[in-house]
């Protein structure tokens, strides 16, 4: 079943040719037209209304009435000679909603709809092995950094499982941040529990107030005492002793997540 047309099989009318055809052009098997369909979840990056058919166009003009996706990936999706347009700018979709009505707006010879696919680098791939299956799977490296309260500074970010750790040893960690995970920390200054943040929508922390205690859901972590050592690795979360990173009323200069 096609992902782009609306409960139909795809019947492709031109191919993909690097640097030629930038895309695919497909019509609903038995060539009749349906509705367009957003190949995955995403965001309406662009979106093109008003183009008349106009064979011989060029340029943006020549893709008619089109919608451009970006998927949660970072790769994007592109629509082109529309007849109608259902969504608009901003617009969060969901993978198998009608975004609009196959046509032939723009520099089309026959109504069709021609179908790109872009990586996240921004470059035109050939769409064809996407037509009925996901977009490639992007491996996302998980980062996390903490923030230097000596330094005043956010340090680099270091990977999740990597050998290297967050942190200055013998400089007080004031924050967290960290990609995926929910994280809070313990206040030494305030004496209680933070808010829970994830993924990065907040760092955990008061930065300049030192952390004393750290809990990381879902993750394997441990942390480095000021003035001391490497506490033994944690991978739960809960009120005991072994349910977070860290000695109340010690100061904490680096963490470590694998
Ligand atoms: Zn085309």
């Amino acid at each position: 079943m096609s992902r782009v047309l609306y409960k139909a099989l795809n019947q492709i009318t031109s191919y993909y040719k690097k640097g030629v055809h930038n895309g695919v052009d497909v019509v609903k098997k038995w060539n009749k037209s349906c509705y367009i369909t957003s190949h995955s979840d995403g965001e309406v990056l662009e979106c093109v209304k008003g183009v008349p058919h106009d064979p011989g166009s060029t340029g943006n003009r020549s893709y008619g009435n089109y919608v451009k996706i970006r998927h949660n990936d970072g790769y994007m999706t592109l629509y082109a000679h529309l007849k109608s347009v259902s969504v608009s700018k901003g617009q969060k979709v969901k993978r198998g909603e009608k975004i609009g009505y196959m046509g032939e707006t723009g520099n089309a010879y026959g109504v069709h709809l021609h179908f790109e696919v872009r990586n996240p680098n921004n470059q035109r791939i050939n769409p064809e092995s996407f037509l009925d299956s996901d977009l490639p799977y992007v491996s996302r490296k998980l980062l996390y950094q903490s923030y230097d309260n000596k330094k005043r500074m956010w340090l680099p970010n270091v990977e999740v499982g990597s050998s290297e750790y967050a942190g200055n040893y013998g400089n007080a960690m004031g924050g967290i941040y960290a990609d995926k995970y929910e994280i809070r920390v313990h206040d030494m200054k305030l004496g209680y529990w933070l808010p829970w943040v994830k993924d990065r929508n907040d760092y955990a922390g008061n930065l300049g107030n030192n952390i004393d205690g750290v809990q990381i859901k879902n993750a394997t972590y441990r942390v480095h005492l000021l003035g001391g050592g490497w506490l033994p690795w944690v991978s739960k979360v809960d009120n005991t002793n072994e349910g977070y990173a860290g000695i109340y009323g010690r100061i904490i200069d680096a963490i470590q997540i694998k």
